[in-house]
């Protein structure tokens, strides 16, 4: 083992948070046959999630789908309703898809092997390398974002990412050791606790002999960022119909942004700058929200309009009240904010 390897695990070791999804430091990856879920389900979770926010969605789900079999039996829309506020529903999907796929191809277990790993549904390099390493033990390079910062700082890799990917391997190659998870886990403990992105803490870390971003007295150059483009915007509409105390929801085409998960009826986000509303009427505009998808940028107008019976539209009606806790995604909690704050703004006058 390196010495840096060897710094890192020993910190790592005095200073590893205790987590329901990862194995104690220094032992063995527990024989529980129902390990490589709880692994795989968190690093799912942790995809653009904080840890904070992560800890109650694993207990709920753990609670109610303890195993790969448990999940793969699950109600669609039910998983998605337990997903809603850890964002990016794709995830979500996958995450049924993958464990349907494992019950189907594998008897509801996860194969040990990277490459069969990553021809499951939702699972990346990252994913599998980290199921392999955390829920086999085996030696795996895990590379996430953290994991580049750290890597990219320590050893002044001044290439741009993603081409700094080949450097940033390739000097994790040389580092990892056999048994790779506690150096992995320690690297990402490292990345969100003295690594970090604004404000690295140099002199606290185990790893400060030889960095190459510490001695240069300015860390936060890297990791070295490539010049973004602005993402395009979209327009959109959604229709808030309310009748009878009650508002239209629909759940939206399995497929595409957001699939599957209930909102309010709206077009396309492409297109038509003023398209027509479901139905005829005095339609008021409440405004608009915007809402950034990893693509695109939306700014999605809502209009309302408020009936004295319920108009014969497909969808659900839902109790005004309810409509703040009823699983929506992000973009339509956001609507429906609006349309509330419009409500009691009206009942105010
Ligand atoms: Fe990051 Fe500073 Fe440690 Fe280098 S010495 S790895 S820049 S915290």
């Amino acid at each position: 083992m390196t010495d840096t390897a060897n710094r890192l695990e020993i910190w790592y070791r005095a200073n590893a948070r205790d987590l329901p999804w990862r194995a104690p430091p220094g032992a063995p990856v527990p024989a529980d046959a129902d390990w490589p879920y709880r692994v795989w389900l968190s690093e799912i979770m942790l995809q653009q999630t904080t840890v904070a926010t992560v800890k109650a969605y694993f207990a709920r789900f753990t609670a109610r789908w303890p195993s790969v079999a448990a999940l793969a039996a699950a109600d669609d829309a039910e998983v998605m309703q337990a997903w809603a506020g850890l964002g990016y529903y794709a995830r979500a999907r996958n995450l049924l898809a993958c464990a349907r796929a494992l019950v189907a191809s594998h008897g509801g277990r996860f194969p040990s092997d990277e490459t069969m790993l990553r021809a499951l549904p939702g699972i990346g390099d990252y994913t599998a390398a980290a199921i392999a390493a955390f829920a086999f033990g085996h030696r795996a390079i895990i590379i996430d974002g953290n994991v580049e910062r750290v890597i990219t700082r320590r050893a002044g890799i001044d290439t741009p990412l993603p081409a700094a990917r080949a450097a940033i391997r390739a000097e994790l190659e040389r580092l990892t050791p056999a048994a790779a998870g506690d150096f992995a886990q320690g690297l990402m403990d490292l990345a969100g606790r003295i690594c970090t992105p604004r404000a690295p803490r140099c002199d606290n870390c185990p790893i400060a002999v030889g960095c190459r971003a510490a001695a240069s007295g300015d860390p936060t150059r890297w990791p070295v960022k490539p010049i973004k483009k602005p993402r395009p915007l979209r327009h959109g509409f959604a229709w808030w119909i309310e009748a009878d105390g009650a508002v239209l929801t629909v759940t939206r085409p399995p497929k595409g942004l957001l699939g599957g998960m209930v909102a309010l009826p709206s077009g396309d986000w492409s297109a038509a700058p003023d398209p027509a509303p479901p139905l005829p009427g005095d339609w008021i505009d409440l405004g608009a929200v915007s809402h950034g998808f990893t693509h695109f940028e939306l700014l999605l107008r809502v209009r309302a309009l408020r009936l004295a019976a319920r108009p014969p539209l497909a969808g659900n009606w839902l109790n005004v009240d309810e409509m703040a806790s009823a699983g929506l995604p992000t973009l339509f909690r956001k609507a429906v904010s609006l349309a509330m704050a419009h409500e009691s703004g009206s009942e105010d006058q």
